[in-house]
């Protein structure tokens, strides 16, 4: 069994969940549940950053004690993550114990490396990005990704990483290993950054106390970066022996704004400390709707909890994965462009494509045959019963496995709904209703239910990974036992009897 340790960043601990939050989620544990549907021992890890400057200012402001507020907010993702059904195996905090004892012992790693000095530092730091920025990168006189921001002078005497040491280390890590940052446009862009060389950065503030204690200095907290990016570590028991069941981690999903982070601070403090690297860091792009520049009226209409209810966790799973493609942005012009796309995308592929597949195919064997699920080969005649829904369906399926293998989940959408469409499509040609008056046609109208049958689980099979619960509905209705097949046990698992041929609705119209 394959160990697939999976992470996504840690959410910033200083507002509310929103659908970028989600967005990486959702992406997260449909990759999470196809490992888990092939057989792999997965651990999938999520969780909150905690501590910083920011976070420390928001509780101040509402007169909260920070680690209170920190407990709030978390409660607040913790919920959603629930309602959206992501099936995380643990969900770290930083301000958890375990994680600060890993911080300690990894600085303390890093500092016996010889890899930390103090220095004084003078020069431009975003609030926004809580991190120091070097004048050219500067936009008129701003931070690029903070424009609205004024940039700070800051004057600290401070904890350094020698993170300049690392560039041809890193360097060649990343020509050798080609899988290590993907998609390949975050490579070359990361590989660009380093050309240009690395400055050391600041392992810790001494005006920020709501932080982890900068180990034998407690004047000192570990900088925001260097306490979270560990959690990736902490989370899986560092540094007790039960860290090596579990690293080093199979894919950190990440932000593509976080590259700078993940695929180069954080694997130079690993080589520091002596830690295998993560196999891959996966930046994802962004799905934003005007720009990201929205009026407060808009960004109401984007509230999170109210997007997850217009239609569903699954179906709002379904849509963000199936619109914006894993590997690149999605810009919708406005919030009415993307609630129209959002509810035309339900209609068509859900309740038109899905839904009334599942109705037409239950009704049919529940009218035709009473229930029993015809099967594919006629037993003990060597007669096979399979179509050429069944012979699309399997070649359907090996697509779909390429693309979740390649994160290519937009494909693998794709390819599990064109079962759906095709299997549409052989109702309408193979038109049951005439065979069925037929006594000669009757090996044929088998042949066509039981396809119809097969195609839907395949399909069901292909979509739990980004629709479990209503793929789930779906196996129960169709008579299937225990958790769904495997796409390698598939055949052998095809339910036997319809369960329930009502024609209940599996995704139901808005009411005009
Ligand atoms: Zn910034």
């Amino acid at each position: 069994m394959a160990r697939f340790y999976l992470t996504t960043a840690i959410d910033y601990a200083n507002g509310d969940p929103h659908m970028g939050h989600a967005y990486e989620k959702i992406g997260a544990d449909a990759i999470a549940r196809y490992r888990r549907l092939r057989g792999d021992d997965v651990w999938f890890v999520i969780g909150m950053d905690e501590h910083g400057q920011k976070v420390q200012q928001e509780a101040e402001s509402r007169g909260r004690d920070p680690q209170d507020w920190v407990d709030e907010v978390a409660g607040r993702f913790v919920r959603v993550w629930d309602r959206l059904q992501i099936s995380h195996d643990d969900f770290i905090r930083t301000t958890e114990p375990r994680h600060e004892r890993a911080v300690d012992a990894l600085i303390e790693k890093i500092e016996a490396n010889g890899d930390i000095y103090t220095a004084r530092y003078e020069g431009y730091y975003c609030d926004g990005c809580e991190a120091f920025r070097k004048e050219s990168e500067l936009v008129d006189g701003r931070c690029p990704l903070h424009p609205s921001r004024d940039i700070q002078t800051m004057e600290e005497e401070n904890y350094f990483f020698r993170l300049s040491d690392y560039r041809d280390r890193l360097v060649a890590h990343i020509e050798a290993h080609p899988e290590f940052i993907q998609p390949v446009s975050r490579r070359n862009e990361i590989l660009r950054l380093l050309e240009g060389g690395l400055e050391d950065i600041s392992a810790s503030r001494s005006k920020v106390s709501w932080g982890v204690p900068f180990p034998g200095d407690p004047d000192h907290t570990v900088y925001v970066w260097f306490d979270a990016l560990p959690n990736y570590i902490s989370a899986v028991g560092y540094p007790g022996q039960e860290f090596f069941d579990r690293w080093p981690a199979a894919l950190h999903v990440i932000g593509k704004d976080i590259t700078r982070f993940h695929c180069v601070i954080w694997p130079a403090m690993l080589m520091s400390a002596g830690i295998e690297l993560p196999a891959t860091v996966w930046a994802h792009g962004f799905l934003m709707i005007g720009g990201g520049k929205l009026s407060k009226s808009e960004a109401q209409l984007l509230n999170l909890e109210s997007l997850i209810e217009r239609h569903g966790p699954d179906a709002f799973r379904y849509v963000l994965l199936r619109e914006a493609a894993w590997d690149s942005d999605r810009d919708f012009p406005g919030v009415q462009e993307f609630l129209d796309q959002f509810d035309a995308r339900y209609e068509s592929d859900l309740a038109n494509d899905l839904g009334n597949l599942l109705n037409r195919s239950v009704s049919m064997i529940a009218k035709y045959r009473g229930g029993v699920v015809p099967r594919a080969a006629v037993p003990g005649t060597g007669t096979t019963l399979e179509t050429d829904l069944d012979r699309s369906g399997a070649e359907a399926l090996e697509l779909w496995t390429g693309a979740m293998d390649a994160l290519r989940l937009h494909d693998g959408i794709e390819a599990a709904m064109s079962i759906v469409r095709a299997a549409n499509g052989f109702i309408d040609r193979s038109q049951p209703w005439k065979l069925a008056k037929d006594p000669d046609a009757a090996e044929e109208l088998e042949a066509v239910l039981g396809s119809l049958v097969r195609a839907l689980v395949r399909a069901s099979v292909a979509l739990s990974p980004v629709m479990p619960g209503k793929c789930r509905e779906i196996w129960d209705r169709l008579g299937g036992e225990g958790p769904l097949p495997g796409p390698g046990d598939i055949d052998a698992r095809i339910p036997t009897r319809i369960a329930d041929s009502r024609p209940g609705v599996l995704f139901p119209r808005p009411e005009a």
